[in-house]
Protein backbone atom coordinates (compact mmCIF):
# COMPACT_ATOMS: atom_id res chain seq x y z
CA UNK A 1 0.00 0.00 0.00
CA UNK A 2 1.06 3.77 -0.57
CA UNK A 3 2.46 5.05 2.46
CA UNK A 4 -0.42 7.21 4.52
CA UNK A 5 0.98 10.34 6.04
CA UNK A 6 -0.79 11.73 9.07
CA UNK A 7 -3.30 14.48 7.37
CA UNK A 8 -4.32 17.63 9.06
CA UNK A 9 -6.00 19.35 6.33
CA UNK A 10 -9.22 21.85 7.49
CA UNK A 11 -10.87 19.90 4.73
CA UNK A 12 -11.19 17.89 2.24
CA UNK A 13 -9.74 16.03 5.42
CA UNK A 14 -8.71 12.71 6.70
CA UNK A 15 -11.36 9.68 6.47
CA UNK A 16 -11.24 6.78 7.91
CA UNK A 17 -8.66 4.27 6.86
CA UNK A 18 -11.49 1.23 6.91
CA UNK A 19 -13.56 3.19 5.11
CA UNK A 20 -11.26 4.15 1.81
CA UNK A 21 -10.18 0.79 1.65
CA UNK A 22 -13.95 -0.51 1.77
CA UNK A 23 -14.58 2.29 -1.43
CA UNK A 24 -11.57 0.40 -3.14
CA UNK A 25 -13.32 -2.65 -2.81
CA UNK A 26 -16.80 -1.57 -4.36
CA UNK A 27 -14.81 0.22 -6.81
CA UNK A 28 -15.11 -2.42 -9.41
CA UNK A 29 -18.46 -3.48 -8.14
CA UNK A 30 -20.76 -2.74 -5.81
CA UNK A 31 -21.58 -6.41 -3.80
CA UNK A 32 -24.48 -8.15 -5.43
CA UNK A 33 -24.62 -5.24 -7.88
CA UNK A 34 -22.09 -6.11 -10.25
CA UNK A 35 -20.93 -2.49 -10.81
CA UNK A 36 -19.38 0.57 -9.21
CA UNK A 37 -21.16 3.39 -7.02
CA UNK A 38 -20.05 5.63 -9.96
CA UNK A 39 -22.43 3.70 -12.40
CA UNK A 40 -25.63 3.29 -11.13
CA UNK A 41 -28.87 5.09 -11.75
CA UNK A 42 -29.99 7.38 -8.44
CA UNK A 43 -32.88 5.57 -8.78
CA UNK A 44 -31.81 2.08 -8.54
CA UNK A 45 -32.81 -0.47 -6.03
CA UNK A 46 -29.52 -0.32 -4.94
CA UNK A 47 -29.08 3.55 -4.36
CA UNK A 48 -32.01 3.73 -2.86
CA UNK A 49 -30.76 1.54 -0.35
CA UNK A 50 -27.35 3.26 0.20
CA UNK A 51 -29.75 5.97 0.74
CA UNK A 52 -32.00 4.84 3.03
CA UNK A 53 -29.20 3.53 4.86
CA UNK A 54 -27.33 6.35 5.63
CA UNK A 55 -30.45 8.58 6.46
CA UNK A 56 -31.26 5.68 8.92
CA UNK A 57 -27.59 5.80 10.57
CA UNK A 58 -27.75 9.38 10.69
CA UNK A 59 -30.43 9.24 12.80
CA UNK A 60 -29.67 6.47 14.90
CA UNK A 61 -26.54 8.37 15.40
CA UNK A 62 -27.59 11.92 16.58
CA UNK A 63 -31.19 10.39 17.64
CA UNK A 64 -32.75 12.78 14.73
CA UNK A 65 -36.45 12.87 16.06
CA UNK A 66 -39.46 11.61 13.96
CA UNK A 67 -40.22 15.71 12.85
CA UNK A 68 -36.78 15.62 11.07
CA UNK A 69 -35.80 15.43 7.70
CA UNK A 70 -32.56 14.53 6.16
CA UNK A 71 -31.59 15.83 3.04
CA UNK A 72 -28.08 15.55 0.70
CA UNK A 73 -27.70 18.31 -1.63
CA UNK A 74 -24.77 19.77 -3.59
CA UNK A 75 -23.43 23.34 -3.28
CA UNK A 76 -21.56 22.86 -0.34
CA UNK A 77 -22.41 25.10 3.19
CA UNK A 78 -21.69 27.64 1.18
CA UNK A 79 -24.94 27.67 -0.53
CA UNK A 80 -26.83 26.88 2.07
CA UNK A 81 -25.29 30.35 3.34
CA UNK A 82 -27.89 31.18 0.58
CA UNK A 83 -31.07 28.45 1.02
CA UNK A 84 -31.23 29.39 4.41
CA UNK A 85 -32.52 33.14 4.10
CA UNK A 86 -34.01 32.23 0.90
CA UNK A 87 -36.31 29.68 2.53
CA UNK A 88 -36.48 31.02 6.28
CA UNK A 89 -36.30 35.17 5.64
CA UNK A 90 -38.09 35.56 2.57
CA UNK A 91 -41.34 37.23 3.65
CA UNK A 92 -40.09 37.82 7.53
CA UNK A 93 -41.19 40.67 8.74
CA UNK A 94 -38.25 41.02 11.49
CA UNK A 95 -34.74 40.36 10.80
CA UNK A 96 -32.75 37.28 11.28
CA UNK A 97 -30.20 36.82 14.20
CA UNK A 98 -26.80 36.06 13.57
CA UNK A 99 -24.29 35.11 16.33
CA UNK A 100 -21.08 36.32 14.58
CA UNK A 101 -17.94 33.76 16.08
CA UNK A 102 -15.19 33.66 13.16
CA UNK A 103 -14.82 33.96 9.13
CA UNK A 104 -17.40 31.48 8.51
CA UNK A 105 -19.97 32.91 10.74
CA UNK A 106 -19.29 36.30 9.01
CA UNK A 107 -19.84 35.22 5.85
CA UNK A 108 -23.24 33.47 6.08
CA UNK A 109 -24.50 36.70 7.59
CA UNK A 110 -23.10 38.47 4.07
CA UNK A 111 -24.90 36.01 2.25
CA UNK A 112 -28.15 36.07 4.34
CA UNK A 113 -28.56 40.35 3.59
CA UNK A 114 -28.42 39.90 -0.04
CA UNK A 115 -32.11 38.01 0.70
CA UNK A 116 -33.09 40.15 3.57
CA UNK A 117 -32.64 42.35 7.13
CA UNK A 118 -29.76 40.31 8.89
CA UNK A 119 -29.16 41.50 12.47
CA UNK A 120 -25.67 40.71 14.22
CA UNK A 121 -26.73 39.87 17.70
CA UNK A 122 -23.29 39.30 18.91
CA UNK A 123 -20.07 39.78 16.54
CA UNK A 124 -16.53 38.74 17.79
CA UNK A 125 -14.50 40.39 15.37
CA UNK A 126 -13.18 43.28 18.33
CA UNK A 127 -11.08 40.36 19.44
CA UNK A 128 -10.17 38.63 16.30
CA UNK A 129 -12.72 35.93 16.81
CA UNK A 130 -11.19 34.13 19.68
CA UNK A 131 -13.80 33.11 21.42
CA UNK A 132 -17.84 32.58 21.39
CA UNK A 133 -20.19 33.96 23.49
CA UNK A 134 -21.66 32.50 27.02
CA UNK A 135 -25.33 32.03 26.90
CA UNK A 136 -26.02 35.09 28.70
CA UNK A 137 -24.66 37.34 25.79
CA UNK A 138 -26.26 37.19 22.77
CA UNK A 139 -29.94 38.71 22.47
CA UNK A 140 -32.15 36.77 20.18
CA UNK A 141 -35.33 38.35 19.15
CA UNK A 142 -38.04 36.56 20.25
CA UNK A 143 -39.89 37.74 16.63
CA UNK A 144 -37.03 36.94 14.53
CA UNK A 145 -37.28 34.18 11.77
CA UNK A 146 -34.14 32.19 13.02
CA UNK A 147 -30.95 32.44 14.85
CA UNK A 148 -28.18 31.52 12.89
CA UNK A 149 -24.50 30.39 14.45
CA UNK A 150 -21.50 28.56 13.67
CA UNK A 151 -20.58 25.37 16.33
CA UNK A 152 -17.47 25.03 15.04
CA UNK A 153 -15.26 28.08 13.41
CA UNK A 154 -12.40 26.27 10.91
CA UNK A 155 -10.38 28.92 10.93
CA UNK A 156 -10.16 30.50 14.12
CA UNK A 157 -10.44 26.91 15.99
CA UNK A 158 -13.26 28.80 18.52
CA UNK A 159 -16.46 25.81 19.23
CA UNK A 160 -19.55 26.05 21.06
CA UNK A 161 -20.02 24.00 24.19
CA UNK A 162 -23.35 24.03 24.01
CA UNK A 163 -26.18 25.67 21.57
CA UNK A 164 -26.53 29.45 22.46
CA UNK A 165 -30.22 30.12 24.15
CA UNK A 166 -32.94 30.92 21.19
CA UNK A 167 -36.02 30.37 23.25
CA UNK A 168 -38.88 29.48 20.80
CA UNK A 169 -36.74 31.02 17.67
CA UNK A 170 -35.36 28.47 15.04
CA UNK A 171 -32.29 27.58 16.07
CA UNK A 172 -30.07 26.71 12.54
CA UNK A 173 -26.78 25.77 12.48
CA UNK A 174 -23.46 25.87 10.32
CA UNK A 175 -22.16 22.56 11.62
CA UNK A 176 -19.94 22.16 8.67
CA UNK A 177 -16.70 21.02 10.74
CA UNK A 178 -17.60 19.46 14.02
CA UNK A 179 -20.82 17.18 12.10
CA UNK A 180 -20.73 13.96 14.13
CA UNK A 181 -18.00 14.91 16.27
CA UNK A 182 -20.36 14.42 19.42
CA UNK A 183 -23.75 13.82 20.55
CA UNK A 184 -25.85 17.28 19.96
CA UNK A 185 -29.82 17.68 20.99
CA UNK A 186 -31.13 17.89 17.52
CA UNK A 187 -34.78 18.55 18.89
CA UNK A 188 -33.28 22.00 20.03
CA UNK A 189 -32.82 22.94 16.20
CA UNK A 190 -34.77 23.90 13.64
CA UNK A 191 -32.06 23.35 10.96
CA UNK A 192 -27.92 22.17 11.06
CA UNK A 193 -26.17 21.54 7.88
CA UNK A 194 -22.89 20.53 6.78
CA UNK A 195 -20.78 19.89 3.98
CA UNK A 196 -19.69 16.29 4.47
CA UNK A 197 -15.75 17.33 4.06
CA UNK A 198 -14.14 17.18 7.23
CA UNK A 199 -16.55 14.98 9.46
CA UNK A 200 -19.27 13.23 6.96
CA UNK A 201 -17.25 12.08 3.74
CA UNK A 202 -15.97 13.38 0.16
CA UNK A 203 -16.71 17.13 -0.59
CA UNK A 204 -19.62 17.38 -2.89
CA UNK A 205 -22.26 16.16 -0.26
CA UNK A 206 -24.05 18.57 2.05
CA UNK A 207 -26.19 16.96 4.78
CA UNK A 208 -29.37 19.06 5.38
CA UNK A 209 -31.64 17.91 9.10
CA UNK A 210 -34.63 20.15 8.63
CA UNK A 211 -37.50 20.17 11.49
CA UNK A 212 -40.62 19.55 9.14
CA UNK A 213 -42.97 22.78 10.43
CA UNK A 214 -40.26 24.91 9.09
CA UNK A 215 -41.03 23.80 5.21
CA UNK A 216 -43.76 25.59 5.21
CA UNK A 217 -41.91 28.63 5.13
CA UNK A 218 -40.32 27.86 1.97
CA UNK A 219 -41.77 30.38 -0.66
CA UNK A 220 -44.01 27.97 -3.76
CA UNK A 221 -42.34 30.41 -6.31
CA UNK A 222 -38.67 29.62 -5.30
CA UNK A 223 -36.66 27.67 -8.29
CA UNK A 224 -36.74 23.67 -7.76
CA UNK A 225 -32.84 23.45 -6.42
CA UNK A 226 -33.60 26.15 -3.53
CA UNK A 227 -36.59 24.84 -1.75
CA UNK A 228 -36.15 23.13 0.54
CA UNK A 229 -40.07 21.74 0.52
CA UNK A 230 -39.31 20.79 -2.70
CA UNK A 231 -35.87 18.54 -1.96
CA UNK A 232 -38.14 16.99 0.79
CA UNK A 233 -41.07 15.99 -1.55
CA UNK A 234 -38.54 14.63 -3.49
CA UNK A 235 -36.13 12.76 -1.03
CA UNK A 236 -33.46 14.20 -2.20
CA UNK A 237 -33.76 12.93 -5.16
CA UNK A 238 -35.37 16.36 -7.50
CA UNK A 239 -31.98 16.22 -9.20
CA UNK A 240 -29.33 13.66 -9.38
CA UNK A 241 -28.00 13.59 -6.14
CA UNK A 242 -24.05 13.64 -5.35
CA UNK A 243 -24.28 9.47 -4.96
CA UNK A 244 -20.66 8.46 -4.37
CA UNK A 245 -20.61 11.26 -1.67
CA UNK A 246 -24.05 9.49 0.04
CA UNK A 247 -22.64 6.75 -0.29
CA UNK A 248 -19.48 7.52 1.82
CA UNK A 249 -21.16 9.54 4.05
CA UNK A 250 -23.07 6.11 5.03
CA UNK A 251 -20.06 4.13 5.15
CA UNK A 252 -18.78 6.91 7.77
CA UNK A 253 -21.80 6.84 9.75
CA UNK A 254 -21.49 2.89 9.84
CA UNK A 255 -17.95 3.14 10.67
CA UNK A 256 -18.65 5.76 13.37
CA UNK A 257 -21.57 3.00 14.70
CA UNK A 258 -19.58 -0.10 14.38
CA UNK A 259 -16.15 1.04 15.07
CA UNK A 260 -16.11 3.92 17.28
CA UNK A 261 -19.42 2.82 19.13
CA UNK A 262 -21.08 5.84 18.37
CA UNK A 263 -21.04 10.19 19.20
CA UNK A 264 -20.36 9.89 23.02
CA UNK A 265 -17.69 8.13 22.50
CA UNK A 266 -16.21 9.88 19.33
CA UNK A 267 -16.69 12.76 21.83
CA UNK A 268 -14.64 11.38 24.66
CA UNK A 269 -11.76 10.47 21.61
CA UNK A 270 -12.29 13.26 20.09
CA UNK A 271 -11.73 15.61 23.89
CA UNK A 272 -8.84 13.51 24.60
CA UNK A 273 -6.94 13.98 21.42
CA UNK A 274 -7.43 17.61 21.58
CA UNK A 275 -6.18 17.55 25.08
CA UNK A 276 -2.93 16.27 24.09
CA UNK A 277 -2.07 19.09 21.62
CA UNK A 278 -3.32 22.15 23.84
CA UNK A 279 -1.63 20.47 27.30
CA UNK A 280 1.60 21.35 24.49
CA UNK A 281 0.50 25.07 24.25
CA UNK A 282 -0.16 25.49 27.77
CA UNK A 283 2.71 24.45 29.35
CA UNK A 284 5.17 25.65 26.42
CA UNK A 285 5.66 29.13 28.58
CA UNK A 286 4.23 31.00 25.57
CA UNK A 287 6.60 29.48 22.98
CA UNK A 288 2.97 28.41 21.28
CA UNK A 289 0.73 30.99 21.50
CA UNK A 290 -2.98 29.53 21.29
CA UNK A 291 -5.54 31.41 19.06
CA UNK A 292 -8.46 30.92 20.92
CA UNK A 293 -9.61 31.96 24.06
CA UNK A 294 -9.31 29.09 27.00
CA UNK A 295 -12.97 28.08 27.52
CA UNK A 296 -13.75 27.80 23.78
CA UNK A 297 -11.13 26.12 22.03
CA UNK A 298 -12.04 23.74 19.21
CA UNK A 299 -11.74 20.19 19.44
CA UNK A 300 -11.52 20.31 15.87
CA UNK A 301 -9.43 22.96 14.56
CA UNK A 302 -6.22 23.57 16.69
CA UNK A 303 -4.73 27.15 16.18
CA UNK A 304 -1.48 28.26 17.22
CA UNK A 305 1.39 30.70 16.40
CA UNK A 306 4.73 30.31 17.24
CA UNK A 307 6.94 33.43 18.20
CA UNK A 308 8.15 34.25 14.51
CA UNK A 309 7.26 33.27 10.83
CA UNK A 310 10.37 32.42 10.23
CA UNK A 311 10.19 29.51 13.35
CA UNK A 312 6.70 28.94 11.78
CA UNK A 313 8.09 28.10 7.97
CA UNK A 314 10.67 26.24 9.97
CA UNK A 315 7.79 23.86 11.86
CA UNK A 316 6.19 23.01 8.95
CA UNK A 317 9.18 22.12 7.06
CA UNK A 318 10.03 19.60 9.91
CA UNK A 319 6.53 18.39 10.19
CA UNK A 320 6.10 17.69 6.85
CA UNK A 321 9.59 15.59 6.85
CA UNK A 322 7.91 13.44 9.87
CA UNK A 323 4.48 13.18 7.77
CA UNK A 324 2.83 15.41 9.82
CA UNK A 325 1.21 17.09 6.79
CA UNK A 326 -0.87 19.86 5.94
CA UNK A 327 -0.57 22.03 9.25
CA UNK A 328 -0.33 25.92 7.84
CA UNK A 329 -2.92 28.40 9.03
CA UNK A 330 -5.89 29.70 7.11
CA UNK A 331 -3.76 32.50 4.82
CA UNK A 332 -6.54 35.02 6.68
CA UNK A 333 -5.62 34.26 10.81
CA UNK A 334 -1.83 32.61 9.53
CA UNK A 335 0.24 30.45 11.85
CA UNK A 336 -0.52 26.89 12.55
CA UNK A 337 -3.62 24.64 12.29
CA UNK A 338 -3.85 21.32 13.10
CA UNK A 339 -7.34 19.78 12.12
CA UNK A 340 -7.81 16.48 13.89
CA UNK A 341 -10.89 15.29 13.00
CA UNK A 342 -12.88 11.84 13.98
CA UNK A 343 -11.03 9.66 11.26
CA UNK A 344 -7.32 11.54 12.41
CA UNK A 345 -5.60 8.35 14.40
CA UNK A 346 -4.76 9.10 18.21
CA UNK A 347 -1.36 8.17 16.93
CA UNK A 348 -0.93 11.40 14.60
CA UNK A 349 -1.77 13.34 17.56
CA UNK A 350 0.41 12.00 19.49
CA UNK A 351 3.16 12.07 16.71
CA UNK A 352 2.48 15.56 16.48
CA UNK A 353 2.74 16.22 20.01
CA UNK A 354 5.77 15.19 20.86
CA UNK A 355 7.17 16.89 17.82
CA UNK A 356 5.72 19.93 18.95
CA UNK A 357 7.63 19.31 22.41
CA UNK A 358 10.84 18.62 20.66
CA UNK A 359 10.93 21.88 18.38
CA UNK A 360 9.92 24.02 21.18
CA UNK A 361 13.21 21.91 23.29
CA UNK A 362 15.38 22.89 20.21
CA UNK A 363 14.29 26.67 20.03
N1 LIG B 1 -18.81 26.70 6.99
C1 LIG B 1 -17.75 26.20 7.63
C2 LIG B 1 -17.74 26.18 9.13
C3 LIG B 1 -16.69 25.68 6.89
O1 LIG B 1 -15.62 25.18 7.52
C4 LIG B 1 -16.75 25.69 5.47
C5 LIG B 1 -15.66 25.09 4.62
N2 LIG B 1 -14.38 25.22 5.05
C6 LIG B 1 -17.86 26.24 4.86
C7 LIG B 1 -18.88 26.73 5.65
C8 LIG B 1 -17.98 26.30 3.37
O2 LIG B 1 -18.20 25.02 2.87
P1 LIG B 1 -18.18 24.70 1.32
O3 LIG B 1 -16.80 24.95 0.83
O4 LIG B 1 -18.58 23.25 1.26
O5 LIG B 1 -19.19 25.58 0.67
Amino acid sequence: MTDRVFNFSPGPAVLPLSVLQQVRQDMIALPGVGCSILEISHRSAAFLDILARAKADLVELLRIPDNYRILFLQGGSRLQFSMVPINLLRGASQPADYIVTGSWGSKAALEAKREGEVRAVWDGAGSNYDRVPSSHESFVNQEAPYLHFTSNETIQGVQFRREPVAGQVPLVCDASSDFLSRPIPVERYGLIYACAQKNAGPSGVTIVVIREDLLDRSSHQLPGYLSYRKHVQEDSLYNTPPTFGVYVVGLVARWLLDETGGLGRMDEINQQKAKQLYDVLDNSEGFYHGHAQLACRSRMNVTFRLPSDELEQMFLQQAHERKLHNLKGHRSVGGIRASIYNAMPFEGVTTLRDFMQEFRNTH
